[in-house]
């Protein structure tokens, strides 16, 4: 700024606005000299030209804005293909299923390098159907109950069930869970899905060692008028110690198929966000590089009223929730 007045005061008849965009960012000056005539711009072309740059200022963001919803209806559009697709190769994958799976069953019919390809068959037959699951998952609208459930009691029952199944190397703490928080408002099965994406993928981050730390909490009314105001939110974290997540994957993790895993969906959290935000909830996150991730689950206390049901677009298919948090 202090550059451009130099130059311009060699002119002596030049004006310099700032472009603002949305939250008063500057994204541009407009410079304008004329040094034909001695105070070449009155007061009030001065006025006019500050009016010219805060429109050039919306004209900014409302072409960004535009650029958003095109991609935003560009992914909806997608989903809805690779849903229709995902309906069409359900029924076939079945019957290559049960066919495999008949040639195995046929056992001593079979010579060993037979058996490894109807092996090798039925395992990627599997995978496209997990594929195809949580494609059809993330596409369909909602079939979950909402009910009033304590967070904690469907964190605890998640950890037991996924503790059956874990390496000794994998920690998950579970010593933060208390059961005096409100009830949350929230389908018990489908918060349980999604605490066992979020967990997974700890883990996987993680490379299976280490501790995955999940805790519950109240969260504190945004301007409470008093302490004993009852809390809107209640949140489920879920803490890694993983390599943290770089800027430019954070900006994608939402984004349905996207994937830095070899053999990963790019579903999980796609799939997550959807069904928490059915709920009335959200998801942050807050992540540093070389010191893991936190995935917050923020669902609203089952005393606060129900969400307005939102259409597949206004869902916002590409949008990652990164909103902040409060310091901890
Ligand atoms: P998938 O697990 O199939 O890749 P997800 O939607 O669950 O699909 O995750 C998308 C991407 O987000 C992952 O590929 C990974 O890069 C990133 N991610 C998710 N959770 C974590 C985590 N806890 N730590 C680091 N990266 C993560």
């Amino acid at each position: 700024m202090l550059a451009t007045a130099e130059v311009l005061g060699a002119f002596k008849q030049g004006v310099c606005v700032g472009v603002y965009g949305e939250d008063h960012e500057l994204e541009a000056f407009l410079l304008v000299v004329d040094d034909r005539v001695r105070d070449a711009f009155s007061p009030d072309e001065i006025a006019l030209l500050e009016a010219l740059a805060t429109q050039m200022g919306v004209v900014i963001e409302n072409s960004r804005q535009h650029l958003r919803l095109q991609e935003r209806d560009r992914l909806a559009a997608l989903g809805q293909m690779a849903a229709g697709l995902a309906h069409e190769v359900k029924n076939p994958l079945g019957a290559i299923k049960g066919a495999a799976q008949l040639l195995g069953d046929s056992g001593g019919r079979l010579d060993a390098s037979e058996r490894e390809f109807v092996g090798i068959i039925l395992e990627e037959v599997e995978r496209l159907d997990r594929v195809v699951g949580s494609v059809l998952d993330y596409a369909r609208p909602s079939k979950g109950q909402l009910g009033a459930v304590s967070a904690s009691a469907v964190v605890r029952r998640t950890l037991t069930v996924l503790a059956s199944e874990r390496d000794k190397d994998f920690e998950l703490d579970s010593s933060d869970l208390p059961d005096d928080v409100p009830l949350v408002r929230a389908d018990a099965e489908q918060l349980r899905q999604v605490l066992i994406n979020l967990i997974r993928n700890a883990e996987q981050a993680m490379g299976g060692t280490g501790k995955v730390r999940v805790s519950v909490r109240a969260r504190e009314k945004v301007g409470a008028a008093s302490p004993n105001d009852p809390p809107e939110w209640v949140e489920i974290n879920v803490r890694d110690q993983g390599p943290g997540i770089a800027p430019h994957v954070l900006d994608k993790l939402f984004v349905p198929f996207f994937t830095t895993k070899p053999t990963g969906t790019g579903l999980g959290l796609a799939v997550s966000q959807r069904v928490v935000e059915e709920m009335g909830g959200r998801i942050e996150v807050t992540s540093h590089t070389g010191a893991g991730s936190t995935f917050t689950v923020v669902l609203p206390t089952a005393s606060e009223p129900l969400p307005q049901p939102r259409s597949a677009t206004e869902r916002g298919t590409a949008n990652a929730e990164l909103r902040p948090r409060p310091a901890e």
